[in-house]
């Protein structure tokens, strides 16, 4: 079900578990304010989600939120991640889902990294 982009964070959603260490993951890269793993249900040869390490439901609650170390070093590591990763080129595509129109699913702040294929156009019509 998909879920509002804002409101009170649920401690217990799944990315926040996968943080806790609670349940696994295959994690790719970790730093002092992000970390990445595979995607469970990949929709492209690479599909990669970066989470921040705070506890942030959107890139709305994240942005209003979170310090600006906090927000650098969350942009700089989905930068980081898509380098190591090899998809500077021939490129990659960046989403990040927010609230119900955008079927975000997981309440805890996702950057998805697809790459591996040709991507094409930008969102269904
Ligand atoms: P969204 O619709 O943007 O909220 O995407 C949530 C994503 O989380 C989906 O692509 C799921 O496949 C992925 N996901 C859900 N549970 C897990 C998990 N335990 N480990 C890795 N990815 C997951």
């Amino acid at each position: 079900m998909p879920v509002a982009a804002t409101g009170d964070y649920d401690d217990g959603n799944i990315f926040a578990r996968i943080l806790r260490g609670e349940i696994p993951s295959q994690r790719i890269y970790e730093d002092a304010f992000a970390v990445a793993f595979h995607d469970i249900n990949p929709q492209a040869p690479v599909h990669v989600l970066v989470i921040p390490r705070g506890p942030y439901i959107s890139w709305a609650d994240f942005s209003a939120r979170a310090t600006d170390a906090e927000i650098a070093g969350f942009v700089r590591a989905v930068g980081q991640v898509a380098r190591d990763l090899g998809l500077e080129e021939p490129g990659y595509r960046l989403l990040a889902n927010a609230g119900v129109h955008a079927h975000q699913e997981v309440p805890h702040l996702h950057v998805h990294i697809f790459g591996g294929r040709q991507m094409g156009a930008m969102l269904p019509r």
